[in-house]
C-alpha cells in the first residue's frame, strides 16, 4: 500500500510530489505521457515563472526546474502509464492503471491527488454552423503538432476565441510564416491576459474582432477548409445582419476555453461544482471523498503556472497533514458562496476542524470591471475588503482571510462592487 498516489506529472503533480516527499511521505507519481512536465512541454514561449522565480522562463525551462529537483529526491514515478479508474474501498483507494510495459495493474493508496490538468473545448461544445471539413482544430492541438511533433498545421489561419492559447498560437503561426488573418471573440472583451493581446496580436498587426463569431464554414472538393464567415453579434450573441466578413483560410483554430479533466472522479461519489466543473473542495484541497485531493488545472483553470505551483505545494502540505492525522473532521463547516459579479470560488467549503492562520480563496470575476471593491460578507457583516483597479475574467484573483474574524455558523459570500 502506497501512502500517496499523485496522478499527473505536470506543474501541479510535480509540486505535490516534491512537497509530500520533502515532508517524509511515501509518494508515487503516475503520468500517461513519455515525459514529465505536462502542458508546459508544448509552451515554448516565455512568460512562465515571474512570480515564483522572479524571472521569465519558457514552459520547458520552468518544468525542468521542478523535474531536476524531482529526480534528485528520487521520487518514484511511472511514465507512459494511464490511470483508468479509482475506486474507494473501506479506508483506501484502489487505482487501476495501464501501460505497454506492464499491462493492467492495480495498486492501493491511503490518499490520492488528482493533478490531471484540463482539456480544450472543441467544436462540438459550441454552435457553429457550416460544413465539417479538415482544418478546424483546437489551438492547443495545433500547438502540440507544431512545437512537439514539428508539423505546420496551415498557411492561412483564422482563430476563434481570444483565450491565451489562441493568442499565443496567432503569434506562433505568424512567426512560422503563416498568414494570420484575425482573431474573433464573441465577448466584447478578450479572454486572454492583456500582455498576450499586446505581445501576440498588436505587435504583429493581427486584428482582433471583438463581439464577433464564426457563422459559416465552407470547404472545397478535398474537404479541406476553404473559407469562413464571421459576423458581429448583439448583446444576446445573435449575429447582426449585414456585418458578414469572409476570410479565405485553410485553418481555423479554436481557443474557446479549457475544462478541468475530472474523468477519473466518475467512480467516486464526489460532489461537483457546476461553476468550476470540478470537485468541490475544502481549504485543504480535499474533495467530499475523504483522502481524495485535487489541485492545478483539474481543480480550476489557471492563467499562470506560478499559481498552479503555489496551490499544489499547499495541497501537498495538506495531504501530508491528512496522513499525519492532523486533518480529522468534527463536522463544523460553512459554505463559501460566489456573490454578485463573481463567477466561481474555491474552496467552496470552509472546514473548522483545523485552522491554519490564513484562508486562501481563489475566484474569477464574471465581467470586466474597473475600480472595484472585493468584499467578503458573513451574516451581512463585512469581514474583508480590498480595492482592485481592474478585474478581468481572464485573470484569477486570490485573497487571504484571517480565520479569527470568521464565525463557524454563517456562510461566507464574496462579491465585487464597482465604485
Ligand atoms: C497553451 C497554454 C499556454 C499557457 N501559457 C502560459 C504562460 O505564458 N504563462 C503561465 O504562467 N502559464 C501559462 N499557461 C498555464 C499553465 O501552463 C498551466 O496552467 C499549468 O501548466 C497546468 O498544470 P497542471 O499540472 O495542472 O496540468 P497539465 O500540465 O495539463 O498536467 C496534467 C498532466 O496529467 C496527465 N494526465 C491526465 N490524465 C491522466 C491519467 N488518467 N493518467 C495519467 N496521467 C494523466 C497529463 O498527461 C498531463 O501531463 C498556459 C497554458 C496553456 C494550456
Amino acid at each position: 500500500m502506497r501512502e500517496i498516489v499523485v496522478i499527473g506529472g505536470g506543474a501541479s503533480g510535480l509540486a505535490v510530489a516534491l512537497e509530500t516527499k520533502k515532508r517524509g511521505r511515501d509518494v508515487l507519481l503516475i503520468e500517461r505521457e513519455e515525459d514529465l512536465g505536462g502542458i508546459l512541454n508544448q509552451c515554448i514561449h516565455n512568460g512562465f515563472g515571474l512570480e515564483v522565480f522572479e524571472e521569465e522562463y519558457t514552459g520547458p525551462e520552468y518544468a525542468n526546474k521542478y523535474i531536476e529537483e524531482f529526480l534528485k529526491l528520487d521520487i518514484d514515478y511511472h511514465l507512459n502509464t494511464t490511470v483508468l479508474k479509482i475506486e474507494k474501498t473501506n479506508n483506501y483507494f484502489e487505482i487501476t492503471m495501464s501501460s505497454k510495459a506492464r499491462g493492467i495493474e492495480k495498486i492501493k493508496a491511503k490518499a490520492v491527488v488528482i493533478s490531471t490538468g484540463s482539456y480544450e473545448r472543441s467544436r462540438g461544445s459550441i454552435i457553429m454552423p457550416g460544413e465539417r471539413p479538415y482544418g478546424v482544430i483546437t489551438a492547443g492541438s495545433a500547438q502540440r503538432y507544431l512545437n512537439i511533433d514539428g508539423y505546420m498545421v496551415g498557411k492561412r489561419v483564422f482563430i476563434l476565441g481570444s483565450g491565451d492559447i489562441g493568442l499565443i498560437m496567432a503569434r506562433r503561426m505568424f512567426l512560422e510564416g503563416a498568414k494570420v488573418l484575425g482573431v474573433a471573440e464573441i465577448m466584447p472583451y478578450s479572454n486572454g491576459l492583456t500582455r498576450n493581446i499586446v505581445q501576440c496580436l498588436d505587435d504583429f498587426d493581427i486584428p482582433l474582432y471583438l463581439s464577433h463569431t464564426v457563422t459559416d464554414v465552407k470547404s472545397g472538393e478535398s474537404n479541406r477548409l476553404e473559407s469562413i464567415v464571421i459576423q458581429k453579434v448583439d448583446e444576446n450573441f445573435n449575429p447582426i445582419e449585414n456585418t458578414a466578413k469572409v476570410f479565405e483560410v485553410d485553418t481555423l483554430l479554436l481557443s474557446i476555453g479549457l475544462i478541468p479533466d475530472i474523468a477519473l472522479l466518475d467512480n467516486l461519489e464526489v460532489v461537483v461544482d457546476s461553476l468550476t466543473k470540478s470537485a468541490k473542495i475544502n481549504q485543504a484541497y480535499e474533495t467530499s471523498v475523504r483522502g481524495l485531493f485535487i489541485c492545478g488545472n483539474s481543480l480550476q483553470v489557471h492563467d499562470l503556472v506560478d499559481n498552479v505551483t503555489l496551490e499544489s505545494i499547499r495541497a501537498g502540505k495538506c495531504v501530508s497533514d491528512y496522513l499525519e492525522k492532523k486533518l480529522e473532521k468534527n463536522n463544523e463547516s460553512i459554505d463559501i458562496i460566489p456573490g454578485k459579479n463573481v463567477g466561481y470560488v474555491t474552496p467552496q467549503v470552509l472546514d473548522f476542524s483545523w485552522s491554519p492562520k490564513e484562508l486562501i480563496i481563489s475566484f474569477r470575476g464574471k465581467k470586466k470591471m474597473e475600480k472595484t471593491k472585493i468584499k467578503v460578507f458573513q451574516n451581512n457583516e463585512l469581514v474583508f475588503e480590498k480595492f482592485k483597479q481592474f478585474i478581468v475574467p481572464a485573470e484569477m484573483e486570490t485573497i487571504k482571510l484571517d480565520y479569527s474574524k470568521l464565525n463557524k455558523f454563517d456562510e461566507l459570500g464574496i462579491s465585487l462592487e464597482e465604485l
